[in-house]
């Protein structure tokens, strides 16, 4: 797991908010921003230690009790709406519940920290029965909401609440987390281009039972065209792979981004983005449900053209 250090260093704005939580000046309700994967979680219950932690010097120290619990997601003064079962959303019964929890005793003592991960699933009644504890605050509690879609808040639950964004990872901080991983340093700027900066997405793929099938696949086809007698095999190779159609796009246009080097001709930086300009339409195929192997014909054609043959002319 990353730690706040980590964070600090991906923005000064981050930086100023983790200070002022450690020095006690907490938000009472705090908005985190960010794509998938990026972190949101991770900061969340980071902060909540924050907030927490029993230790007179250094927090969250990470050792002492409440630490612990708050690691093992065991600690009762973390607070989280109890979504039924197979539900997208958050809804009022949920929240009302929670706000139950919150003005009943029976909680440790001292401070508690609401967590509501993608507060976009509040449904706009739920919104506006938290709205009603962020503008009556609970002594001693404090809300942070995370979302990688802002839009989905209401403006009265946005205006309430301190924002924070996490941005993309940049390079060298995704090389120590995916390091953290055993992951060597070519896989590493692959994965990298493939996940724009979100160390979740990396590894989510990195985990992924196919991904390095589909690595292979990309490379032995796409990757690989220099005549135009190849293209039936690698047809062939790819007629099978629809269900992986997602995957494939995008590991391709992560290698195929891989390759605008600084240094790179003019010549070829044009075939390049006429291929990623390919992989663009293809995803607009793809969504008008044009087949999947027409999909993969076209952009075999486009990666003798964009890719190979652009080198030599
Ligand atoms: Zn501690």
């Amino acid at each position: 797991m990353p730690a706040l250090r980590d964070f600090r260093k991906l923005h000064p704005h981050l930086d100023t908010v983790l200070t002022s939580y450690e020095n006690h000046t907490i938000p009472h309700a705090l908005l985190i921003q960010g794509q998938s994967g990026v972190g949101k979680r991770t900061l969340a219950r980071l902060l909540s230690m924050l907030v927490l932690c029993s230790s007179d010097s250094y927090r969250p120290c990470q050792t002492c009790d409440t630490c612990k619990r708050v690691l093992d997601g065991v600690h009762s003064n973390i607070l989280s709406p109890k979504v039924q079962p197979g539900a997208n959303s958050i809804k009022i019964d949920d929240m009302r519940e929670l706000l139950d929890m919150l003005s009943r005793h029976g909680l440790e003592e001292g401070a508690r920290v609401v967590i509501i991960e993608e507060a976009g699933r509040l449904t706009p009644q739920a919104q506006n029965a938290l709205l009603k504890s962020l503008e009556e605050p609970f002594a001693d509690t404090y809300f942070i909401l995370t979302t990688s879609a802002e839009r989905s808040l209401l403006p009265t639950i946005l205006s309430r609440c301190s924002s924070l964004s996490i941005p993309a990872w940049d390079r060298d901080s995704m090389l120590k987390v995916l390091s953290l991983h055993q992951v060597d340093s070519k896989d590493a700027e692959e994965l990298i281009a493939l996940s724009g900066g979100s160390p979740g997405q990396a590894i989510s793929s990195l985990q992924s039972e196919n991904y390095w099938d589909t690595v292979k696949l990309v490379k032995e086809t796409f990757l690989s065209i220099a005549k135009i007698e190849q293209i039936p095999t690698a047809s062939n190779k790819l007629k099978n792979s629809r269900d992986q159609a997602e995957e494939i796009l995008n590991i391709l246009e992560a290698q195929v981004s891989l390759q605008l080097t600084p240094d790179i001709t003019a010549v070829r930086a044009r075939g390049i983005n006429h291929m990623l300009q390919a992989i663009l339409t293809a995803r607009q195929y793809r969504a008008s449900n044009v087949s999947w192997q027409a999909i993969t014909d076209r952009l075999l054609f486009h990666s003798l053209e964009d890719l190979y043959q652009c080198q030599w002319s």
